[in-house]
């Protein structure tokens, strides 16, 4: 099964964006709701047995129940009879907001995300339509519940054999957007292990480092681009909450935003190719990115946008045939990759890599990425024998 994710620009009419504009309006009415009565009811749950607050309780009768995704589906189909917002939203759609909420309390619980938000209007960016029973693609137009016809930019066709499974309407800064998944039943075989081999480690200082010995830096124009959203950031704070002027920085912040992503993303792209241009096999470290994430190195970690590009690279290797393949990521830079002996810890500062065993002297990354291509080719050994 393959699931690919096709991004369309819409151009609505005026009257479809302020169906648009309503319809996330009103999710997030309903997630700020229903993340209100979970925070109630976990505060509710909170206070000393001994002893009251000076300021104020919360009082739920104790034998209430969590307010789970099964009884906020239920009571928001029981609002509607006194809510006409919520009747005239597609119900799917509103449904699909107290399950992301459902998500994201058990990520926070599961993979130690933080707690959920209350959303304001420019934090609710999209919505789900997650079913389609036909095709509601025609020529320059898809047909969307509740929004009805819509125009559409097709800028690459639909593959054969897909089937759309749902639509994400996303609100940017550059307009609106439809991200079509599409999901094929037929699996590709693997691509063969096969080819000249190319490990890759990523870093904090540099991009990545290649076996080949290429290292790759981190594009300065982000990083500017990087600095100037943050001044920005910091204007907010300056501007009164509501004020006009705050609404025009607000919207600035979400151009550059976008410009930021869709940077970076092209960046990545290129670079997948590129280092498919020259290996038949290419392996990375299998790393938990979330974990790592959360260490002390997070905000570089994330900034660089690795989960990202190994998805883009796994894809732009399976599209070109290279075959792609993940590795035990631990010790890579402690194992000398020219005698295997085990050199020790490197500390950050350490930028070359010196076996006291063999005398190899190479850049650390490099050595790293030469211990992963190792890795790799003992792994595709193991699998074909
Ligand atoms: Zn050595």
């Amino acid at each position: 099964m393959i699931t690919l994710t096709y991004e369309f620009k819409l151009i609505p009419s005026q009257q479809q964006i302020a169906i648009i504009e309503d319809m996330l309006a009103v999710c997030r009415k309903v997630w700020n709701y229903a993340l209100r009565e979970r925070k109630d009811w976990i505060n509710s749950r909170k206070c000393a047995v001994n002893c009251c607050s000076l300021h104020q309780e919360y009082i739920i009768p104790g034998d209430t129940p969590y307010p789970n995704y099964k009884i906020q589906a239920t009571n928001l189909t029981k609002a509607k009879i006194t809510n006409p917002e919520l009747k005239r939203t597609n119900a799917q759609v509103l449904q699909q907001v107290l399950k992301n909420l459902e998500k994201a309390f058990s990520n926070m619980k599961e993979q130690g995300y933080g707690f959920p938000r209350f959303k304001n209007k420019y934090r609710m960016r999209s919505f789900v339509f997650p079913q389609f029973k036909s095709n509601p693609i025609s020529n320059e137009y898809i047909k969307l519940p509740q929004i009805g016809l819509v125009r559409v930019r097709l800028s690459r066709p639909i593959p054969e054999g897909f089937k759309l499974k749902q639509v994400r309407v996303v609100r940017r800064a550059s307009g609106y957007f439809a991200m079509l998944s599409l999901q094929s039943p037929v699996s590709v075989p693997d691509t063969p292990a096969s080819g000249h081999p190319l490990g890759i480690d990523i870093g904090l200082d540099k991009f990545l480092a290649t076996s080949d010995g290429e290292l790759i830096e981190r594009p300065k124009f982000l990083s500017q681009l990087q600095s100037e959203l943050k001044l920005l950031q910091r204007r907010l704070k300056l501007k009164s909450k509501g004020s006009a002027n705050r609404h025009k920085l607000n919207q600035k912040i979400a151009r550059l935003h976008q410009k930021i992503s869709d940077i970076r993303k092209d960046f990545h792209f290129k670079l997948a190719h590129h280092l498919c241009d020259q290996a038949g096999m290419i392996f990375v470290e299998d790393l938990d990115l979330k974990t790592w994430a959360k260490g002390m190195l997070g905000k570089h970690t994330l900034d660089a946008g690795f989960g990202q590009f190994f998805n883009i690279l796994a894809w732009v290797c399976r599209k070109r045939g290279v075959y792609f393949g993940k590795v035990d990521y631990r010790y890579t830079s402690q194992i000398c990759p020219n005698c295997g002996a085990h050199t020790g810890k490197k500390d950050l500062s350490e930028r070359i890599h010196k076996c006291p065993e063999c005398q190899y002297e190479i850049n650390r990354d490099v050595a790293a990425a030469k211990v992963i291509c190792h890795r790799g080719i003992t792994a595709v050994g193991q699998i074909v024998a």
